[in-house]
């Protein structure tokens, strides 16, 4: 049995957002969501795919050095295995998953539980792909807004705002 990794990084970066990270063949495939994931089936989140991270980065909470768009204050949202439910073989699933532009899984995160879908759709903003993440109506969904009810990290259960550079500075060397 495959134990593939998500985890879902709070960022306060020029704009506030979520990045929804998968790991794939040794990467952490990445979508940023500007509201965050919602757990209404109801309330699909509008998400751009955005670069690949460094597997070891699922650990990162801290501040992102600099003045640019990435920068800022990470934290861990929600982490756990989940299990990919339309990728044929669990290998190559980067090439032949991600690339079919629609995945569903299974979730076992602290916040996050459940089945999921993300898809691509035609639609282009700011020139790129949108892609929305979409929980599927199960005993784990709700009508709770799970961004606010739940702001805390998983690992330290610090605040966005509680986040110090006590808490890590990200070094890229260390993720390469
Ligand atoms: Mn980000």
């Amino acid at each position: 049995m495959n134990e593939l990794l998500f985890v879902v990084q709070q960022h306060q970066a020029m704009h506030l957002h979520w990045d929804f990270r998968l790991e794939m063949d040794g990467v952490l495939v990445s979508w940023a969501l500007p509201d965050g994931p919602s757990i209404n089936p109801k309330e699909k989140r509008l998400a751009f795919r955005v670069e690949d991270h460094d597997f070891r980065y699922k650990d990162f909470e801290g501040i992102i050095p600099g003045n640019d768009y990435a920068s800022g204050k990470v934290l861990i949202w929600d982490r756990g295995r989940y299990e990919p439910q339309n990728a044929g073989s669990f290998c190559k699933l980067h090439e032949n998953w991600l690339s079919a532009g629609r995945l569903e899984f299974v979730l076992y995160g602290t916040k996050l539980q459940g089945a999921w879908i993300i898809f691509r759709t035609e639609a282009k903003l700011y020139g790129e792909d949108t892609w929305y993440l979409c929980k599927k109506d199960d005993a784990f969904s709700g009508t709770v807004e799970i961004v606010k009810a739940a702001p805390r990290s998983v690992v330290s259960g610090k605040t966005i705002d509680e986040i110090t550079a006590a808490d890590g500075i990200f070094d890229l060397n260390n993720y390469r």
